[in-house]
């Protein structure tokens, strides 16, 4: 828990497990995305611009060993980092042929330095062959292999009006597939979508602690001109949530989260060119610590509604005398 003990925080979590602080090194693929390529559905994500959400990584054009090398060399310099994790952010980071997608892993692994590799992807672009074969780095390298999955929403109907081109079917699949592999997973969510509501908030937050999943990102909604989104938008088609409806949104998704998944983002940084709408136009840091504010000010933490798993309607009879269990 955070040093106010109110929810899981990732500095934190990785200082425990790694014994000292752990910085993620950004990776950028020259990739693309079966959702903007025509394999899943042609356009994309509604909200997705041309940078397939990579805003904040080096050029494409260098080799992975040139991003590592670099990212590590000013992380170094600046804060004296030792321990690093290659993260594979923009796009669909398994989205490759096998052969090539086995090369790029290589490639991250071969700085001793390096104790995890984590990889963003979409949940149908997982399957058992890609798997086995980071089983086998993990053993080989002695890495952590973390997965990340794009989810946003688990509403089936707000994941077709943004053009997810899969549905919560698909992110099942992917973590039963990832967890017999023993990999670590992290869900991105979107919490102010705009159709959906806090029955939706509550349902992201009950389907993740479900499947035990490790990690979360929470996400705001930003909105970049030139998308479908930015369309939307301009037209009135929606209306984005105040930030205090975001607060709320995030501090009952936290309620309701099992109290052991560790919680990388409470907001997105959102991108820097061409936008509409982005953070309220504050900045992420301002949100995490009015979100952080009203858990102290609610007295409420991660998990204190967490009381829906594991046959919540026996509960009554958990500490009766005829409980003979
Ligand atoms: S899955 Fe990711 S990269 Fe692909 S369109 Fe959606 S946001 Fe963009």
């Amino acid at each position: 828990m955070s040093k106010k003990g109110r929810y899981n925080v990732y500095s934190d979590h990785l200082k425990n497990k790694y014994g000292e602080k752990v910085y993620k090194l950004p990776v950028n693929l020259p990739g693309g995305c079966p959702n903007r390529d025509g394999t899943v559905t042609s356009g994309g994500c509604i909200f997705c611009d041309e940078k397939g959400s990579g805003f904040q990584c080096l050029p494409n054009s260098m080799s992975i060993e040139e991003q590592v090398a670099k990212n590590k060399a000013f992380f170094t310099k600046r804060f004296k980092a030792k321990k690093f994790i290659v993260y594979f952010q923009a796009f669909t980071n398994t989205y490759w042929p096998l052969d090539i997608f086995k090369s790029f892993i290589r490639a991250a692994s071969h700085d001793e330095d390096v104790v995890a590799i984590s990889i963003s992807t979409r949940p149908d672009c997982i399957n058992d062959d890609y798997l086995d074969f980071l089983q086998k780095i993990r053993a080989e390298k002695g890495v952590d292999i973390n997965i990340e999955l794009g989810l946003q929403t688990v509403n089936y109907h707000t994941l077709k009006k943004i053009n997810r081109g899969h549905t919560l079917a698909e992110f099942i699949d992917a973590v039963i597939r990832i967890k017999k592999h023993g990999f670590l997973i992290c869900a991105h969510l979107i919490l102010n979508l705009p159709w959906d509501d806090e029955n939706d908030v509550i349902e992201n937050s009950k389907i993740i602690s479900a499947f035990e999943i490790e990690y979360v990102k929470l996400h705001s909604l930003y909105i970049v001109e030139g998308t479908k989104l930015g369309e939307m938008y301009k037209k009135g088609e929606f209306e984005v949530i105040s930030l205090k409806d975001y607060i709320n949104s995030v501090v009952t998704f936290l309620e309701h989260l099992h109290p052991d998944t560790v919680v990388q983002r409470l907001v997105g940084k959102g991108p820097q060119d061409k936008l509409l709408f982005s953070n309220w136009n504050t900045s992420w840091w301002y949100i995490k610590e009015q979100i952080e504010n009203e858990l102290e000010v609610r007295d409420t933490w991660q998990g204190k509604k967490c009381n829906y798993l594991n046959g919540k309607a026996l509960a009554r009879w958990r500490n009766s005398k005829n409980d003979k269990y």
